[in-house]
Parts: structure tokens; sequence; C-alpha cells
């Protein structure tokens, strides 16, 4: 038997012979029948290991590939009520030393294909001694076994995901599981995940994006889970076209998914790559994955984790003859926390739509540090005043792992007693949108009401503070990327004597529209597109922009190497 967990509770309810997990390369099927027997096998394994089967809010750490092995093994974590800890097989050995070190893991789990990996961190010399497991490899098909689940309700149990490390040492993010199931309620209502749902999944295992949005949800509704990973933009174009091609012609006649893909989520990054690759595809493919695409046959295409540029959002509308791409915000401490919505209408460029159902969010003036309330997005002067974002709500994460001051700094005590809201450390606008969102908030469920947030950036790099006005590096690159001698930008806080700071801006040419470009240029091309204080007064063409995993990008590192001089 398991523990009645939410989520074991939603897979006992789905018909059992539809399909949880497909693995795109191989064509291998694992059905939602099949799923809770392998999992009790794995939770029974870890006891075992463990020489005990209190492990109760153990961290265990596991690195396991992107497939039905990886679902399993993180069920079967909750299951015995620990803390689940995914590791990056992208991660060198010094990364993965470090997490295990600092999450103090009980155990260290891996597949076949990761032990050398794993037992080469084990050789170096760590402060945590985790016990190493090798995981066996399920081939799919077991007989469909009847798991009780006990009457208990769930125990401590959780995930930790370490951020992504965009402006420091990666921290540890203890997510409840009942915070993990909030997210996924929550996820299911916005974006209507259902059994007829196929996702292809294309992203790491070890954020947010990845796990809760595209594992740990769609199990909770049902749907299908195709994993494509690495991501190969040929390949995924290959997938996505098969259903609309002859069967000689398809990602692969014999075994692969055939269905069509209904549900996409992924970076902008991805999305980019997939555009620029799609140009060198033949007549026949480019039409088989334009019609793959269309809002017809593919439901829904997110992208989040960083900023949507326009360009981009326009190109895949174009290609998808109309697919509009919903763009949310998230964080690996909350979730996703705001989101645009279904309807068409409401996916606003530059917006990132309204606060989740679940999730309360507000605005803190960055100056005045009073929260704007309903109506005064706007002081005195007609301005428009921007706000940190800070959330509360169910779907919170609990604690920076053995990092109390972190915690205590991050949460601000609430005056309505209703719980302590975080500070995201991200700034915004809120605007309201003709059109968009329900005028009449008729009902609960309509949580697309209202003035719509617009993510400014980051407050701790994208806020550019120069001499007496603020900038937001977000809103300087979204124009700068409408221009089309610009493939890539950066935008960054650079010290100035003058200024305290000034605007720079790291730009990668569009080599078909420009091969050289001069500051006196780009100013000239932005000079009617804002007001003369945000055009960047220094400028850098480069080759290459560096970005981790989920396409981010660490200003603080980059203002450094780029603008060197600037710094002595
Ligand atoms: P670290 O906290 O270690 O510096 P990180 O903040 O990049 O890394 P994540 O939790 O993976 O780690 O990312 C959350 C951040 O991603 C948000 O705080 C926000 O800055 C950015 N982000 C996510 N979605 C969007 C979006 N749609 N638009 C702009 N920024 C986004
Ligand atoms: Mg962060």
């Amino acid at each position: 038997s398991l523990p009645k967990l939410p989520v074991f509770e939603a897979i006992a309810r789905h018909d059992p012979n539809s399909t949880a997990v497909i693995h795109s390369r191989s064509g291998r099927r694992f059905q939602y029948g099949e799923l809770l027997g392998d999992v009790a096998k794995v939770r029974n394994q870890l006891y075992e290991k463990a020489g005990r089967d209190d492990i109760d809010g153990e961290r265990i750490a596991f690195l396991v590939e992107n497939s039905y092995d990886y679902v399993v093994t993180l069920l079967a974590i909750l299951a015995a009520k620990s803390i689940a800890v995914p590791l990056s097989p992208a991660f060198p050995a010094s990364e993965l030393q470090y997490i295990i070190n600092h999450s103090a893991a009980l155990m260290l789990l891996a597949s076949n294909r990761f032990t050398p990996k794993a037992q080469e961190v084990l050789k170096t010399e760590l402060d945590a001694e985790p016990t190493f497991v090798q995981l066996n490899k399920f081939e799919g098909g077991s007989a469909h076994q009847k798991i009780t689940l006990e009457k208990t309700g769930p125990g401590a149990a959780g995930m930790m995901l370490y951020t992504s490390g965009t402006t420091n040492r990666p921290k540890g993010v203890l997510i409840p599981q009942a915070a993990m199931n909030a997210q996924a309620r929550s996820l299911v209502q916005a974006w209507e995940y259902s059994p007829s749902d196929h996702l292809l999944h294309v992203l790491p295992l070890h954020h947010i994006h990845g796990t809760i949005n595209a594992i740990f949800t769609p199990l909770f509704a049902g749907s299908a889970i195709e994993f494509l990973f690495p991501f190969n933009a040929d390949m995924v174009w290959k997938r996505f076209a098969t259903p609309f091609l002859n069967p000689e012609q398809r990602y692969d006649p014999e075994t692969s998914g055939q269905e069509k893909i209904t549900f996409f989520t992924a970076v902008p990054t991805i999305y980019s790559r997939l555009l620029s690759t799609h140009k060198g595809l033949d007549p026949e493919m480019q039409s088989a994955t334009r019609t793959a695409i269309s809002p017809a046959n593919l439901r829904l295409s997110i992208s989040g984790s960083a900023a949507l540029p326009t360009p981009i959002k326009r190109a895949w509308a174009e290609l998808s003859g109309g697919n509009v791409l919903l763009e949310r915000f998230g964080m690996t401490e909350v979730g996703m926390a705001l989101s645009c919505g279904l309807d068409v209408k409401d996916r606003v460029d530059g917006s990132v739509g309204w606060p989740l159902p679940g999730v309360e969010a507000r605005l803190v003036d960055v100056d005045t540090h009073q929260v704007i309330e309903k109506g005064q997005e706007r002081d005195a002067d007609g301005r428009e005043r921007v706000g940190e974002i800070q959330l509360r709500g169910p779907t919170i994460f609990a604690e920076y792992w053995r990092n109390p001051d972190a915690t205590t700094k991050e949460f601000v005590e609430s005056k309505d007693g209703k719980g302590m809201w975080f500070k995201t450390g991200d700034v915004a606008v809120r605007r309201p949108v003709e059109g968009a969102g329900k005028s009449d908030a008729a009902s609960q469920k309509d949580w697309t009401r209202g003035d719509m947030y617009f993510i400014l950036g980051r407050r701790s790099a994208d806020i550019i503070k120069s001499g007496g006005e603020k900038v937001s590096a977000l809103e300087v690159e979204r124009e700068m990327l409408a221009l089309p001698q610009v493939a890539e930008v950066a935008v960054l806080a650079v010290p100035s004597g003058k200024w305290g700071q000034k605007v720079g801006a790291v730009v990668i040419l569009d080599k078909e529209h420009c091969t050289k470009w001069t500051p006196l240029e780009m100013r000239r091309a932005l000079k009617d597109k804002m007001a003369s204080y945000k055009i960047p007064q220094v400028l850098r063409v480069v080759d290459h922009i560096p970005r981790n995993a989920m396409g981010k990008i660490n200003k603080k590192m980059l203002v450094k190497e780029v603008f060197q001089d600037d710094f002595s």
C-alpha cells in the first residue's frame, strides 16, 4: 500500500489503460495502471537500503534521465514521505557535490546510465555520506497491480529544488508537498490540463518548470507526458509533424508516439531555436509542422522562466497560423504565480497576466514602500508606479534550506494577519488593458480580471538607476529586439561616475540585416522609440551572450566581463 497522497488518489482515478509516459526516442509506453505498483517497488527499495521505514523528511538526491523512471523515482520518494532532491546530469561533479552536501542527503539514487557519474561524485570528499542506490530500469508493460491507499493523509514530504543560480549561488528551496499540490491544482484550473492532453516534454528536470508544470500537474490531470530530451530542434519538429506525415516519414514509424501534441511548454530560447530551424526544413516538413502547431491541434503553447521577446511571440503566431504563446511568471520559491489566460485576447504582448487561482499578489512601491492599491497605479504626476511583486497563498515554499536568515529576509509580516508575504525581488507595473480579462467578475473562478501585470525585471539586476531616473532593462530590451539590426540583447547597469549607473547594451547583430553597428546608429534607431534617458549610452557588439540551462543571463557576471574598463 501507499500513503494517501492527493497525487496518488488522482492517479488511481485515471483510466488504467491510458498513457502516462512515452519515451519519444524508443517509443516505450507506460500506462497509468502500472505507475503506482512501480512506485511501491522503488519506495520499498528505499526502505530496504535505509534499513528502516521511517525516513520521513530525509533528503534523497537522485540522478535519473528524463523518463518513466524519473517519474517513478520522484513519486517513490514522496511515498516514503522524504524530500526529493533532483540533480541535473548536466552539472559538473563540483555542483553535485555542493547540493549533496548542502542538502545533507541520506541517499543518492542513480539510474544505470548515471551510475558512473554518481560514483565519481561519491569518490570525492563529501561532508554528507549518502547511501548509494542503483535503480533498476522499468521496461514498461508490467501487469497492472492493485495498490491500496492508506487512510492517513500526506506526511511532511516534498521537494527541494535549487534555484537557477542566476543572481547568486543556487539556493535550496524547500517545497512542502501541500504547496506542490496547491500549485498543481491551480494550474489544472487555469490551463485546463485534461486526459486528452498529450504534452511534449523537452525541459531539464531539476527546475519547477520541468517538474511541477510538466510532470506533477499532468499526472494530476491524467494527461500523457512524452519525453524528448535533450532538446533538439530538428527532432522536436519531426515529432510535432509525425501525426501529419505519411507513415514512412514519421519520427519512428514503429514505436514512437503517433498522437498529436496538444500541450507544449518551454523557455523563450527554445522557441527561438525552433523558429530559426524551421526555415531549413524541407517543404513537406514545413507544412506538416505548421499544421501540427496550429491552434486546432496544439491546444496550448506556453513560455516562461525568462521574459518572452515579442518578436518570438509574433513569429510563433505567424508560423502556426494564430497560436499565440501564453506567457506566465514563476519562480522556484512560489511555483507559477502570474499567467495570461486561455482566451487569446488575454495573451497581451509584454504582460504576464493575472495572479493564478489561489495566489494572492500585490505590488509594493520600490520608492515609498507602500502597497500600490487598486486605483493607485499612477502617482500625483501621472507617472506609473513601479512595485515589487509580493505573493502569498498555499503555493508558496516553506523555507530556504538551512538558511533561516535568507528566509527571514524575504518574508514580510502582513497587517491583516492572513499570513506573510514573500518578496519575489521582481518588479512590475499594473495596467488596465482594454478588452482583456473578464470585466464582470462574476464568479471566483474568473481569475483573469482587473489590471494586468507587466514585469520590468529583477530589482537587483534589471532596474537601472541613471541620474535619478529608473530604467527597466526588460523594457529597453523589448524595444531593441524589435529593431531589424538586433538578434539578441542584454541591457545592463554599468557603473558611472557621473550618473551613478548608465544604461549599457550588449548586442548580437542580426547578420541578415546588419554586420556593423555604432553607438550613434543605435541611438538613432532608438530615438523615437523611448525617452532619451532610457537609450543605452554604451554599446558592445558580441558573438555570444552566455545563458544558463533555462535561458537566463547572469547580468552581474556579464556586465563585469563586457564592461571591464568601467569597473576599474
Ligand atoms: P537565483 O534565484 O538563483 O538567482 P533564478 O531567480 O533565475 O536564480 P528561478 O527560480 O529558476 O531562479 O527563476 C525565477 C526568476 O525567473 C524570477 O524571479 C524572474 O526573474 C524570472 N522569470 C520567470 N518567468 C519570467 C517571465 N515570464 N518574465 C520575466 N522574468 C521571468
Ligand atoms: Mg531567484
